[in-house]
């Protein structure tokens, strides 16, 4: 008897169908594997023996092949215990078999014949709906991050004894809705702006970068609260859409992240990796890639703490992301692309020890100085729109009434320049005035008069590149649209220069 079933296999961020083939024939008693898996993907086929025999299911004395097509790639991970299983099953006439050919499966196996939650969920059922299979059967732990996808039935198991019953009674499923909706998942951040005490100075530079989706420098002597501002800017950031909360769900199923409370991703998620991190971690790694942090943070915030301590190769790793928005990795298999749109937030002392200006604390040499300093590249720096600087806190601000704006006060301002760029820019392909490049900049940022005198000025006695004069327009256009100012005034220029002055002022 001849049977198969659909699975899917993750390749970087696509699902691709796998069709797993089982035939039980005459011949010397067997179980055999074939069509290029790992050997994790192998071990499938003791978990499935010996599942079947914990359920009372023998096996008859025949030789048993498994075919996993396409055979040009390999396949890896315990997702395909179950197809495995559901095609044994259908060719030993245990479920009906012209079923199970179109229906896509994945999970892992127990001995004991349970089956067991897998990464790569959501993607797998939009291949499968895309491929109009009949139902899905995954495990009862991914039900809900299944059921994300509209429109084709999703069948959660817990165990194979479970699965045989639910697969002979497939007509009575048909009509069964599920009653969860994602709506009823709970939004909300554990912090606050209001959290924070004074920094007033560091909360206006949190806004303008939220607002353009900026990417903004912190530097300061410790404890003067970088980390804590730099965890509650997504707080700040408008709300998910729907299309958001999957295209992030989507990241974090396949990367294996997603919380099993959570069946999808409502907030946006804040991603601090350590300084020790390395290259591969932020970019993404392993045969086939999965998502690394630069991905993990797509459509929220990156943030770096002790910037000069992550690696020059680490560091290095950000350029793309942050030009392209996406990053691409060079594997045997191809290449493969991720999304890495993100705001990127870094925070550094601005010595090794600390305290540098204040020449009564810092007992950094000259040279130790300028060597922490420098090892943050003139590229990566140039890519950093605002730089602003953490003074520390004073006993007054420390110890006054917490007064300043809520998380969802400073909302409001971020989400009126929002709209105001979504209008400005259409579907030009530009969603925020941090994606100007080259001549839209002169085209989308008007200036006064007075204002061109004063960036004149500046070009020249800053010395300027090309692209720092960019960046101080595109800041300029961000704090005239918190104003919702169309021309960009003096004022707005000048603001927008003291965040640019601030790394003059330490690299010189
Ligand atoms: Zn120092």
């Amino acid at each position: 008897m001849f049977s198969s079933v659909l699975s899917a296999f993750i390749f970087g961020m696509e699902a691709v169908p796998v069709r797993v083939e089982a035939d039980v024939s005459d011949g010397l008693p067997s179980f055999s594997m074939v069509g290029y898996v790992s050997s994790q993907v192998k071990e499938a086929q003791d978990r499935v023996k010996t599942s079947l025999k914990n359920i009372q299911i023998e096996l008859p004395p025949k030789k048993i092949t498994v075919n996993l097509a396409p055979a040009d790639i390999r396949k890896e991970g315990a997702g395909f215990d179950l197809p495995v299983a559901g095609a044994v099953l259908a060719a030993l006439g245990q479920i009906p078999g012209e079923q199970a050919a179109n229906i896509m499966m994945m999970g892992e196996l127990s001995l004991n014949g349970e089956i067991r939650g897998v990464s790569g969920v959501l993607p797998s059922v939009m291949m499968a709906k895309e491929q109009g299979c009949r139902a899905c059967v995954i495990p009862a732990k991914n039900l809900k991050e299944g059921q994300l996808v509209k429109g084709i039935p999703i069948i959660g198991v817990s165990s194979l004894p479970e699965m045989i019953q639910k697969l002979n009674k497939l007509h009575e499923l048909k009509d069964q809705k599920s009653t969860w909706n994602w709506e009823q998942e709970p939004v909300g951040y554990d912090v606050d702006f209001s959290d924070i005490c004074g920094q007033e100075s560091l909360k206006r530079a949190a806004v303008i970068a939220a607002s353009g989706m900026h990417n903004l420098l912190l530097i300061g002597a410790p404890g003067a609260g970088k980390t804590m501002l730099a965890q509650r800017i997504p707080t700040i950031l408008p709300e998910l859409t729907m299309e958001e909360s999957l295209e992030i769900t989507k990241i974090y199923s396949i990367a294996g992240l997603l919380p099993p409370d959570k069946p999808i991703i409502r907030t946006r998620p804040f991603r601090s990796p350590h300084h020790t991190s390395s290259a591969q971690a932020l970019a993404g790694g392993g045969r086939i890639p999965k998502p690394g942090e630069v991905t993990l943070a797509h459509r929220s915030v990156l943030f770096l703490d002790e910037l000069p301590e992550f690696s020059k190769s680490s560091l290095e790793i950000l350029r793309q992301p942050l030009e392209e928005h996406c990053i691409h990795l060079s594997r045997v298999n191809g290449t493969f692309t991720f999304p890495a749109n993100f705001m990127f937030l870094a925070a550094m002392n601005p010595c090794p020890c600390g305290y540098f200006p204040d020449q009564n604390r810092c007992t950094c040499t000259q040279r130790e100085i300028h060597r922490y300093l420098h090892k943050i590249s003139q590229p990566l720096l140039d890519r950093i729109d605002l730089c602003v600087e953490a003074p520390a806190i004073s006993w007054k601000e420390m110890t006054g009434e917490r007064s300043g704006q809520s998380s969802a006060q400073l909302r409001q301002q971020v989400i009126k320049a929002h709209s105001i760029q979504r209008k400005r820019y259409g579907n030009g392909g530009i969603l925020f005035n941090s994606d100007l490049k080259g001549r839209d900049v002169d085209r989308y940022c008007p200036v006064t008069p007075d204002a061109r005198k004063m960036i004149e000025q500046a070009f020249t006695t800053l010395s300027l590149s090309a692209r720092g004069y960019h960046r101080i327009l595109k800041v300029a256009r961000t704090i005239a649209d918190l104003e919702a100012e169309e021309v960009i005034h003096k004022k707005h220029l000048s603001e927008a220069l003291a965040y640019r002055m601030l790394d003059k002022k330490y690299w010189r």
